[in-house]
């Protein structure tokens, strides 16, 4: 068990930010131990209010993406990594496999500047994380934050049910007088 929302999902491809936080992640779908199938894109953000690793589907599902092509990596061991979209930065792929000295293992401690909690196992990613619907950035307090069950996820930001948006102090939408105040 993990926390991923679909049965058999697993976390299978992850591409690593330049300060060894995660960036993306890929998964994949298996049955006794067998892939069936590929999952989902997901963005994934730690929010500092909470220490946690928010993750929000971006849809997707193939083998994954590498957008920046230096970027250090981990896959898991069976995961066909010649299926991975490598991008060379600007938008384009480049047809090249990820670069295999860029390959993390399982035993890689995901640790960053400003992590809270202890670094742990990137193989365990999938029981660390939660997945939201709705991932909401902060500029006040640049920060990410879970806007699932709140319409003020922060005293910044406001839900705008008319917009179908989130209104803040830099971009207050034109029915928001507060500034995505509460
Ligand atoms: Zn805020
Ligand atoms: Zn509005």
């Amino acid at each position: 068990m993990n926390n991923l929302p679909d049965e058999g999902e697993e976390i299978a491809f992850v591409e690593l930010n330049a300060d060894g936080s995660p960036y993306q992640v890929f998964t994949a779908v298996y049955r006794k131990g067998r892939r069936v199938g590929f999952g989902s894109m997901y963005d994934i953000e730690r929010s500092k209010a909470s220490g946690e690793f928010l993750m929000s589907d971006s849809g997707g599902g193939d083998a994954g993406h590498l957008q920046r092509p230096d970027a250090k990596w981990w896959a898991r061991a069976d995961h066909p990594v010649a299926d991975v979209d490598v991008y060379d930065g600007h938008g384009a792929v480049t047809g090249r496999p990820p670069d295999e000295k860029n390959r993390v293992g399982d035993d890689h401690l995901l640790s960053f500047q400003g992590m809270q909690g202890d670094p742990f196992p990137i193989k365990d990613l999938a029981d660390r994380v939660r997945v939201v619907d709705s991932l909401v950035v902060c500029g006040t307090c640049d920060d990410w934050l879970d806007g699932d069950d709140t319409n003020n996820p922060c005293e910044h930001t406001r839900w705008c049910d008319k917009c179908g948006w989130w209104s803040t102090p830099e971009e207050p939408c034109r029915h928001d007088k507060k500034g995505g105040r509460p």
